[in-house]
């Protein structure tokens, strides 16, 4: 066979990691579930390369970025509203913190999403950098932006992606790269290195080579692994899995049944969120006007918990010393947190001891409410 599709850093890796799984995903063209995490980066960097992509300066305001990010953003894989814009705002925060940080001193890129393709020893190879610099001396410096996990810096000197760019650069476009730059954008922290040894860049090639030769041989094996096989989208087509997974018709009543209670799942997920929001506005609003119940059209809360005296690590000794002193340790054996609750409501009970115990801890407001229908 041929290649189904040039090879890419994400395709090299995933045939690295079970060759099943690429076939799965470029052979046979299973899709993969959309992935919040994928959409947030997305998202990210689409308003990023509207930062850089400007004809002239100054660099875009903020209230440009952050319009352009809310035009832009994409709404896939999230498990509900409340997921959605927590990443939202998430997203909101490092482009104003990246706005801060880079608009004063902004210079135009050499290149902004810069897509490459070009062969390594034959294969056909594609990606996109993120964003290309020009140093004065004419060299590159190359930039890959991260929303996800920040690497440390032994994995920046040999993450291969960043190899791969300054392959394609190199061969494309004349001139060399000096430096790569992983941003990581969460925490603004940039990783900076030097140019790739020819070492890398060989060992990279000779990587390329192999894929593309295990490729077109059909060399499919699944490769399982705890790691792989957690995320993958494919248990359902894998001979690892067949005796425990199935792919059900759709017209099948299990397959009616697993649908029905997934998209139930879904929407509990969401209206517990909801539930949350404004379960929380409700107690604000509650405890700032001093009510302890209120009553709506059809409903009416009662704030109701009591509050409790909450104990630091430090002073949970201390607490034991004072309850074994007054002899009540055989009373409140292994002196659980809800017995010593119950002693220090108890007013028939010592008022020094109560009173020593409630000066070693911090009180906590009542959280919870009771809602009944009229
Ligand atoms: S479930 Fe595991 S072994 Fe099967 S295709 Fe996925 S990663 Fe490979």
């Amino acid at each position: 066979m041929n290649l189904p599709r040039p090879l890419s850093h994400s395709s090299i890796s995933m045939y690295g990691e079970c060759p099943l799984k690429y076939k799965l995903k470029y052979v046979d063209g299973i899709p993969e579930k959309p992935k919040h995490f994928f959409a947030f980066g997305q998202s990210v960097h689409k308003a990023l390369e509207f930062f850089y992509k400007v004809e002239a300066l100054p660099a875009p305001s903020l209230e440009e970025l952050l319009k352009n990010y809310r035009e832009n953003w994409v709404t896939l894989g999230y498990r509900d509203q409340a997921q959605e814009a927590e990443y939202f705002q998430q997203g909101k925060d490092i482009l104003a913190g990246y706005h801060r940080r880079h608009a004063a001193a902004l210079r135009i890129p050499y290149s902004v999403e810069y897509d490459f393709r070009f062969t390594v020893d034959g294969v056909p190879v594609t990606g996109k950098v993120d964003r290309i610099d020009r140093q004065e001396d004419g060299r590159f410096c190359v930039v890959d932006y991260k929303t996800g996990k920040a690497l440390t810096a032994g994995r920046v000197a040999q993450d291969a992606q960043l190899t791969m760019y300054q392959l394609a650069c190199e061969s494309l476009l004349g001139a060399e790269v000096a430096r790569l730059i992983f941003y990581h954008l969460p925490t603004h922290h940039e990783h900076s290195v030097g140019r790739r040894s020819q070492e890398q860049l060989g060992e990279l090639r000779a990587r390329i080579k192999r894929t593309a030769e295990a490729i077109i041989a059909e060399r499919f094996e699944a490769k399982p692994s705890e790691n792989s096989c957690r995320w993958c989208d494919f248990k359902a087509h894998c001979p690892v899995f067949s005796s425990a997974s199935a792919v059900v018709p759709a017209a099948d009543e299990l397959a009616a049944l697993i649908d029905r209670f997934g998209e139930l799942t879904a929407r509990r997920a969401e209206l517990d969120g909801e539930a949350a929001g404004v379960k929380a506005a409700l107690l604000d609003i509650l405890r700032r006007k001093g009510y302890v119940r209120a009553f709506g059209a059809r409903f009416e809360v009662q704030r109701c918990g009591a509050g409790k005296i909450e104990f630091s690590e430090a002073n949970k000794k201390k607490v034991i010393h004072l309850i074994k002193a007054a002899g009540l340790y055989e009373s409140v054996l292994a002196p659980s947190a809800p017995l010593i609750q119950k002693l220090l409501a108890d007013a028939g009970a010592d008022a020094e001891l109560r009173a020593a115990l409630r000066a070693l801890g911090a009180p906590v407001e009542a959280s919870d409410l009771k809602v009944t229908p009229l």
